[in-house]
């Protein structure tokens, strides 16, 4: 049976923010674009479970009402339309289906650096 979201619990959360991909850093300078934009106030980095990387602005759309629906409904962007898609689930229903790591401070990226580098280390001293 096709599930349907949960919309009139959640809040709209998927008019909070917007998701940008962006290109997997793979060089120091890139990290490091990495953690200078997580030292923007809300604004955060998200690897998905395509190992896809975004950024996400954590701002509300304009058109949410107070009661949480769309005011331009009808207008609404295809984006809106379109999701959350068919096979895909929105945020609120799964988020750990939604994404792999979620980084919301420059802290949680940073340690998540270190995390990896300690992975390099060992499997360098294993090879
Ligand atoms: S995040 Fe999901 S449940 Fe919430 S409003 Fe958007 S589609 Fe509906
Ligand atoms: S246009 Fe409407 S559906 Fe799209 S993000 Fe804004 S409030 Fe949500």
């Amino acid at each position: 049976m096709e599930k349907s979201p949960p919309c009139d619990k959640c809040k709209a959360q998927c008019c909070r923010h917007l998701a940008v991909e962006i290109d997997k850093p793979t060089t120091k300078k890139e990290y490091d674009y990495i953690r200078w934009y997580l030292l923007h106030k809300n604004v955060s980095v998200f690897i998905d479970h395509n190992n896809d990387w975004f950024i996400k602005f954590n701002t509300d759309c304009e058109m949410i009402q107070e009661d949480n629906r769309c005011g331009c409904y009808e207008n609404r962007p295809k984006i809106c339309r379109d999701y959350p898609s068919k096979d895909e689930c929105c945020e609120f229903e799964g988020e750990d289906d939604y994404f792999t790591y979620m980084f919301d401070t420059e802290g949680e990226f940073s340690d998540y650096m270190d995390s990896k580098k300690r992975d390099w280390k060992y499997k360098k001293t294993k090879s």
